[in-house]
């Protein structure tokens, strides 16, 4: 996985803020962004979708208002910095915990200036009680305001057991009862915090299609009965050939922990210390143990089982303590099939933003990748040729079967004319019949949606897609050209709107006048016609036509075809920049009759 770069990204937007830019970015170690209009909100979300810290020299409502709409998961998204420009004042905005009070006060202390912190537990108590480090859970977030408050109001408590990140805080301090005891926080008269040290891996097993819930309470009851607190759980491991198994994936997040897996071979490694090796079970996938061997490999050579395989009728369950030397196992890949729009980006969802800020590499045409700007600048790209499309999809596919998050960048929609149906196609093939590897169709597949090219050109020029429509391909490199005019025929029949994808290429130039001759038996010279290329890129281009003036010369690859239905119409409005040169398209859904009534 590549390591995402923390590096501040300091912000300025006005020439008067470049010399504090300057200044910080030497003081931070960070990089200085001059950014200047238009872009300015694409790059912010750009490298706030990356997860780079962000010190803005600007005022707080600018950054806020930009960064809103990406605005979901608080653990995982950088911190933002607002600065004034005169250097007065450092306001975390967000991840306050995350770095940002952190650099606030930084900032502050280089430029005498104050740092506007504002989330309780930092302003007396000089630590958060619901944020431990790493490899720590508190098992009862939700009392720990109280105890908060308690403390900065100068209340007796007592501090039982080793917790160097509480090293700050006034309290009596008392030995825990024996090492893996948790460390506790009493306060008199409130519920006590308990922080429990992530020590215990929790090797699972079960049947194909085994019930969720039957594996979550076997795992609940096995850890009750063994003295043993869910919070200490670090992981849940199994066999690879579970990556794709609901009940283990829904147990992890059930825990709120990875899922982590092995290979037969590494896990029959562990035979020699498993308490109940089974030869039905090596028979059947190769190791003497899944749910023991499993717990053991991520405990590591020092680790030690210290709950042996329990079982119901479809699943298993066993517990080892982590020692000094963990192996981690591989997470379930995952390729997001991401449909990034036309190109602008603000036609770009924030899950299709996201999975891609998210993914360890970008699989996709250069073009496509390029519309992507700063969104796509720190991550890996494997760029395919138009034409290479079956490589493209299996590589994602096979990269994303080694544990890979694997995004997958198609233009509009990922599922319309792009590469989701041939993922899906691979996905249902036998690998022996031109099928990916049984790995690869275990991997995690999610379909971002996008917006089409169809709805892009349609909501540009008014609304031709107004009332029914179709969308036709006029490529016949993958459809039998029959296939097509059949096609044409039955939607010029129907009198559906029709948008035209791949209209034409460099030697496929006949069909579009075909099409046009075969709608002309069908509907009036004058239907309206819109030829939209580049939707959403620089030279985005609108033309208006008719059935009867439609040339194949004025069509290229990058133009999407809209024809009107019979019913469809045209208006001059008095914009010459609106609609397309100034006229709007739209197909009537059938209220004449009631808005002549009015
Ligand atoms: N998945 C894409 C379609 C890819 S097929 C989508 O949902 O939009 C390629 C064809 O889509 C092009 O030949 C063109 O007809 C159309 N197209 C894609 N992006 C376009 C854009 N930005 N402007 C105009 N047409 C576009």
């Amino acid at each position: 996985m590549p390591v995402p770069d923390k590096t501040p990204a300091i912000v300025t937007l006005t020439a008067s803020a470049a010399p504090l830019g300057e200044r910080l970015a030497i003081e931070l170690g960070g990089e200085l962004y001059r950014l200047s209009a238009p872009g300015v909100a694409d790059h912010l979300r750009g490298l706030f979708a990356v997860g780079r810290p962000i010190v803005g020299i600007c005022a707080s409502g600018i950054l806020i208002r930009t960064l809103a709409p990406l605005l979901g998961d608080k653990w995982a998204e950088p911190a933002v910095v607002a600065v004034a420009e005169d250097g007065s004042a450092a306001v975390p905005l967000l991840g306050g915990h995350h770095g940002a009070n952190a650099l606030a006060k930084r900032i502050a202390s280089a430029l005498g200036g104050a740092a506007a912190i504002t989330t309780a537990g930092d302003l007396g108590l000089g630590v958060a009680l619901d944020e431990p480090p790493e490899g720590w859970r508190l098992e009862n977030p939700e009392d720990a305001k109280a105890v908060a408050r308690a403390l900065l109001e100068g209340a007796a408590a007592t501090l039982s057991g080793d917790a160097a990140w509480l090293g700050g805080l006034a309290v009596r301090r008392v030995a825990a009862p024996d090492e893996h005891a948790p460390v506790v926080l009493t306060v008199a008269g409130l519920p006590s915090l308990v922080w429990r040290r992530q020590e215990l891996a929790l090797g699972v097993g079960c049947a194909r299609g085994a019930d969720p819930e039957g594996l979550i309470s076997l795992v609940g009851k096995t850890l009750a009965e063994a003295g043993l607190s869910p919070f200490a759980v670090r992981c849940v491991v199994s066999l690879d050939l579970k990556a794709d198994e609901a009940a283990v994936q829904a147990l992890a997040a059930h825990l709120g922990v990875p899922a982590r897996f092995f290979p037969a071979e590494v896990l029959e490694a562990e035979s020699p210390r498993l308490q109940t090796p089974s030869d039905v079970v090596f028979a059947e996938v190769g190791c003497h143990g899944v749910s023991e061997g499993a717990a053991l490999a991520a405990a590591g050579p020092d680790g030690a089982l210290i709950v042996p395989k329990q079982r119901t009728t479809e699943a298993t369950c066993a517990v080892a303590r982590i020692g000094s030397a963990p192996q981690e196992g591989r997470k379930r890949g995952k390729l997001s099939v991401v449909g990034i729009g036309p190109g602008d980006a603000g036609w770009r969802t924030p899950e299709a933003t996201r999975l891609i800020a998210e993914a360890d590499e970008l699989v996709g045409y250069g073009l496509y990748l390029d519309l992507l700007g700063p969104l796509a600048a720190n991550t890996p790209r494997k760029i395919f040729a138009l034409g290479e499309e079956e490589a493209r999809c299996r590589y994602a596919l096979e990269s994303a079967a080694e544990g890979r998050d694997m995004a997958l960048v198609c233009s509009g929609d990922g599922g319309i004319f792009a590469m989701g149906a041939l993922v899906a196609e691979l996905l249902d093939r036998e690998p022996d019949k031109g099928g990916v590897s049984d790995a690869a169709r275990r991997v995690k597949i999610v379909n971002a949606p996008g917006i089409s090219a169809l709805q892009a050109a349609s909501a540009r020029a008014g609304a031709l897609l107004g009332h029914d429509f179709c969308a036709i391909s006029l490529s016949d490199l993958l459809t039998p050209r029959e296939a097509i005019v059949k096609r044409l025929r039955a939607a010029a029949e129907g009198d559906f709107v029709i948008a035209f994808y791949n209209p034409v290429s460099r030697r496929r130039r006949t069909l579009l006048d075909e099409a046009r001759q075969i709608l002309l038996k069908h509907r009036p010279e004058d239907t309206p016609v819109l030829l939209a290329s580049n939707l959403g890129r620089p030279d985005e281009k609108l033309t208006r036509r008719t059935l009867a003036t439609l040339q194949t010369d004025e069509v290229d690859m990058l133009t999407v075809v809209l024809i009107g239905a019979s019913q469809s119409r045209a208006f001059p409005t008095g914009d010459c920049s609106a609609g397309a040169e100034g006229w709007r398209l739209y197909t009537p859904r059938g209220y004449a009759k009631k808005l002549e009534q009015a």
